[in-house]
């Protein structure tokens, strides 16, 4: 290896270091991260390959109205029975009833 090439690495390391990320404005939610590859992906071109990561075909999470709006012809979903009340399983209930009470519990055991 010659001297020369000794001196630019350091030279790109200094360049590096004095990067100040307040300079650096990217709008959030410019970009998505895989989670599986942790490629760095610019969003739009996330959604037109539908929502898959072009590195490793991970398939990105989606809120059910992006889903829906993906697979269905546009203007052609209705909605049914959105006036629906969620009702609550008893046992579900109990459930969250003993996760609330250990909860504190855990929390006295700490104090
Ligand atoms: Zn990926």
């Amino acid at each position: 290896m010659q001297i020369k090439g000794l001196f630019k690495k350091n030279i790109h390391k200094n360049k590096i270091n004095n990067l100040d990320s307040s300079n650096i404005n990217v709008p959030d939610g410019l970009y998505t991260k895989c989670p599986v590859c942790s490629k760095i992906i610019l969003t739009e071109d996330m959604y037109l390959n539908n929502c898959v990561c072009p590195e490793c075909g991970y398939y990105m999470k989606l809120d059910a109205r992006t889903r829906i709006s993906m697979v269905v012809d546009k203007n052609t979903f209705s909605e049914w029975d959105t006036n629906i009340e969620e009702r609550i399983h008893v046992n579900t209930q109990v459930m969250r009833r003993k996760s609330r009470i250990l909860k504190e519990k855990q929390i006295l055991m700490r104090q």
